[in-house]
């Protein structure tokens, strides 16, 4: 059903190119009519699926937007518009032709292709994205899909080099989210001895620890902030972790200081020479991609999708450059999205055999900025300026006095009408000068961010819980506590 990943991820430049033209040529042919939404946008500019042959015809297709996707109080069924919904008629009209002449000839009964339809579009599973302002946006799988999850993340865990004798732990959050499902099917189609632990809200750090020491875990996925927080838990425990290699991090901005301190912190736990890799991961991709090593960009998988990268008025831009991540379908059923504007910012993408495992399928560099953590809630208006708090991260997990951190938007007064304010939370590592701590950071904040915020001490306890380490599904790293308006 699927080309075979050891092939796809070898071709050479020009059979790449070939072969993405050609999936791109069936699947706005025979699919993308079924879409009730590309359907009237197509219409709308006098559109025709079939004049879409090439990637590079792809520029005459209106961008999608988040604002396209997502629900609204008004029009709760927006969603619903982007999943593939064929018909009688529209099968008559759209599906090959060679499909079409074995129903025909009798070739295939009308219960083998109502069978066939089922596997094929009928939705079995969703995940929603985690939108802070919007409403959540439902993202479907059919079956077929679900195998291509499944595909995705034996892909995904090839690229890393994780092999079924790995011991694996999942934990990511147990939600209807892309994180939990992914690792979920990746380590049981691998065939590793895995244990979900949904995360801790659900299992708890104290078990969770016990279970990365007792079953001697080799390989564990989880949301960087958290991972940090229960490996900081465990070194003051004292624990094991010997047997721990790897460490594959998602949901949020991975950080050189906070793989540092992570680093670090595995050696306590005797774990030599952990390797620690991000993802890069999108809802409405349906999947996510992975570093081969810490320094090598998400390898993509070119037979699945395609990703141009333009600048901010929506041009492609030449190969290599800096740019908006754009997000093309090419082989999913259910909820599917073309030339869907990410929003986030790349470094550039790296065509080539990769310097480390040879593999020549497209990288995005490694370093992206999340339109999640700029547009819906960290590029805020503090007087009156569009502050990028996504800045916060890699500043504040990357020094080293500071064991804890939490931003605080607030309201000066709590004046609804007064001006806004930036609090910065910190818990200090133990023996460090709170006072000294407080002037560089500070300094730092006001160099990185270009604002000026109150740096005040907390409590680890009581930031911990601030932040819902054990009770959220995210910890709450920054919150806007300033009235809605
Ligand atoms: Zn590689």
């Amino acid at each position: 059903m699927f080309l075979p990943w050891n092939k796809v991820a070898y071709l050479r430049s020009d059979e790449r190119v070939e072969l993405q033209n050609r999936l791109l040529r069936k699947f706005f042919r025979h699919q993308l009519p079924y879409s009730p939404h590309y359907r009237q946008l197509f219409e709308q500019h006098q559109l025709k699926f079939e004049d879409i042959k090439t990637v590079d015809d792809l520029q005459r297709v209106p961008f999608t937007s988040k604002a396209d996707l997502a629900p609204t109080e008004d029009d709760r069924a927006k969603p619903r518009t982007f999943i593939l919904q064929p018909d009688e008629h529209l099968i008559k009209h759209h599906a090959a032709k060679s499909t079409l002449l074995k129903i025909v000839w009798g070739k295939i009964t009308k219960q083998d292709v109502k069978t066939k339809l089922e596997r094929e579009y009928k939705p079995v599973h969703m995940h929603f994205t985690t939108g802070r302002t919007a409403l959540p946006t439902p993202f479907v799988y059919s079956s077929r899909d679900l195998e291509l999850l499944k595909e995705t993340g034996q892909r995904l865990f090839e690229v890393g080099g994780f092999t079924k004798e790995l011991r694996a732990l999942n934990g990511f959050p147990y939600s209807p989210h892309l994180a939990f499902w992914l690792a979920y099917y990746a380590m049981v189609t691998v065939g590793m001895t895995s244990l979900a632990t949904g995360g801790g809200k659900v299992m708890g750090t104290q078990k969770i620890t016990d279970a990365m020491e007792r079953l001697k875990i080799n390989l564990a996925t989880f949301i960087p902030g958290y991972c940090y927080h229960l490996l900081r838990e465990a070194v003051k425990q004292q624990r094991d972790f010997s047997d721990l290699k790897f460490l594959v991090f998602g949901g949020e901005r991975v950080s050189d200081g906070l793989r540092q301190k992570v680093r670090e912190m595995t050696e306590q736990l005797k774990a030599r020479e952990v390797q620690i890799y991000a993802t890069y991961a999108l809802t409405e991709a349906k999947t996510a991609w992975l570093q081969c090593s810490e320094t090598t960009g998400y390898h993509l998988y070119p037979d699945l999708e395609y990703i141009e990268v333009i600048d901010k008025d929506g041009n492609r831009l030449p190969d290599g450059s800096p740019g908006e991540i754009v997000y093309t379908a090419l082989d999913w059923r259910g909820s599917v999205v073309v030339r869907y504007r990410t929003g986030d910012l790349c470094k550039g993408i790296e065509f080539g055999p990769c310097p480390v495992c040879r593999k020549t399928v497209p990288r995005i560099i490694a370093d992206i900025q999340r339109s999640s953590d700029v547009k819906e809630f960290h590029l805020t208006k503090i007087k009156g300026e569009l502050v990028n708090l996504n800045e916060f991260y890699p500043l504040l997990s990357g020094i080293k006095d500071i064991e804890e951190w939490q931003v605080i938007i607030k309201k000066h007064n709590d004046d609804p009408n007064d001006l806004d304010e930036i609090d910065v939370l910190i818990a200090p590592k133990q023996g460090v000068d709170f006072v000294s701590l407080k002037a560089y950071v500070e300094k730092q904040v006001q160099n990185a961010v270009f604002v000026s915020a109150k740096v005040k001490q907390e409590k680890m306890e009581k930031l911990l819980e601030q932040m819902g380490m054990e009770t959220e599904l995210k910890e709450k790293r920054i919150v806007d506590a300033r009235p809605k308006v």
